[in-house]
């Protein structure tokens, strides 16, 4: 399902024996812990525990670390992923501007930063700035490039699974682009591309809601993505590309939509949308990040905006709760900036128009992860392609 160039699988320095790949998996995710807790939570003897978890010690793979107090006696020795064995960097191309993020191996961030998108130059460009840009990053933190599980890279765009590509992205402008081969021109390290959405709710399961098998993530930017989780499992669909529901038609009759067709649910209620609606309303050309910091209470004209604007996006999401009845539904992208003025009429919207069975076990929030889920998302990609590669 997710595709890589995967010239290091086969001689990957990452773990090649089954057993010890598994146990360190439990380490990872429920580290630190004890040889004790690892034999009781597993099926593995204490012997055959002891006996891996000496080999990754070795070979650096995790490290014995000390915690809680001893009750007099000796200490507990706790046994946790060593951060500086891998790491994976995470690349999420928006339309304004791209996330770059360092992990080590234990999440935890290195460094991220915020990479501007020039619309004035192609996409190879733009793609060769990144990669200056990565190459600085690892030559700051010293990270020799074999120790690099790979690159993940979000689009908010429709892919090709098959040529690994990017097919279109019309908010960037961007069509028929192999962004994985791109990167190995350069970099030796794997290079997954995913849609900004889908690696998003990859993300709210891994670091937030590690309980939620069935999950939407709507990605409300200059246009609108969704990442389905259905079963615990990223729903892809026959063409890779489900979850388009930026494309659901909610007025016929309402403004063109790049797909072709009339009155789509992102022509309606993204960030394009209320910054259209907002310029139009002043007579000026405000950016997006100039509208967000606009008081919309101060103005009854500027306020039914951000009203229509929440309401649009409620309807959109009435027809995915209808339609999916998930579990939960995670509200992301730039749009988070307005929640403060969005929540209550979305609220509003599906509580009155859902079917009510559906509403009934459909939680819906907006994001924890603060911008974050997408980059997060890929870095769990990465690192669980990284292990499950191997074991
Ligand atoms: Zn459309």
């Amino acid at each position: 399902m997710i595709f890589m160039n995967k010239q290091r699988v086969g001689n990957s320095t990452f773990i090649h024996n089954l057993n010890q790949g598994s146990i360190f998996k439990i380490i990872h995710r429920h580290g630190p812990i004890t040889r004790k807790e690892l034999a009781e939570n597993t099926s593995y003897s204490a012997a055959t525990i002891t006996n891996h978890v000496k080999k990754l010690i070795a070979d650096e793979y995790v490290i014995e670390t000390e915690k809680g107090s001893s009750n007099g006696g000796r200490k507990p020795v706790y046994i946790k992923v060593n951060p500086k064995k891998g790491y994976m960097i995470s690349l999420n191309i928006g339309v304004n501007h791209s996330q770059l993020y360092l992990f080590d191996l234990a999440f935890e961030i290195l460094e991220g930063k915020n990479i501007a998108i020039d619309h004035q130059k192609d996409a190879e460009s733009n793609l060769l700035k990144i990669k200056d840009e990565i190459e600085n990053l690892l030559e700051k933190h010293q990270i020799k490039r074999d120790k690099i599980l790979g690159l993940g890279v979000g689009v908010p765009a429709l892919i090709n699974r098959e040529d690994k590509s990017l097919e279109f992205a019309p908010n960037l402008g961007w069509n028929n682009l192999e962004i994985p081969k791109f990167y190995a021109r350069y970099f030796d390290f794997p290079v997954l591309l995913e849609n900004e959405a889908k690696a998003a709710v990859i993300g709210e399961k891994e670091f937030v809601y590690p309980d939620i098998e069935n999950l939407v993530f709507v990605s409300i930017n200059e246009g609108i993505g969704c990442g389905i989780l259905l079963d615990g499992k990223l729903y892809t669909g026959a063409s890779g590309n489900a979850g388009e529901f930026g494309h659901l038609i909610i007025d016929s009759d309402g403004p063109k939509c790049h797909c072709g067709n009339d009155g789509c649910w992102e022509t309606l209620a993204s960030e394009s949308f209320l910054r259209d609606e907002v310029n139009r309303y002043l007579g000026k050309d405000l950016s997006i990040d100039q509208i967000y910091q606009l008081d919309f209470e101060k103005d009854e004209k500027l306020k039914s905006i951000i009203k229509r604007s929440g309401c649009n996006i409620g309807i959109g999401l009435v027809n995915i709760i209808n339609s999916l009845s998930p579990e939960h539904i995670v509200i992301g992208g730039g749009i988070i900036r307005a929640e403060g003025y969005l929540m209550e009429n979305i609220n509003q919207i599906v509580d009155q128009k859902s079917l009510k069975i559906s509403r009934e076990f459909a939680d819906l929030k907006f994001t924890e992860l603060e911008g974050l889920a997408t980059v997060y998302g890929l870095a769990a990609q990465i690192f669980n392609l990284s292990v499950e590669i191997v074991t």
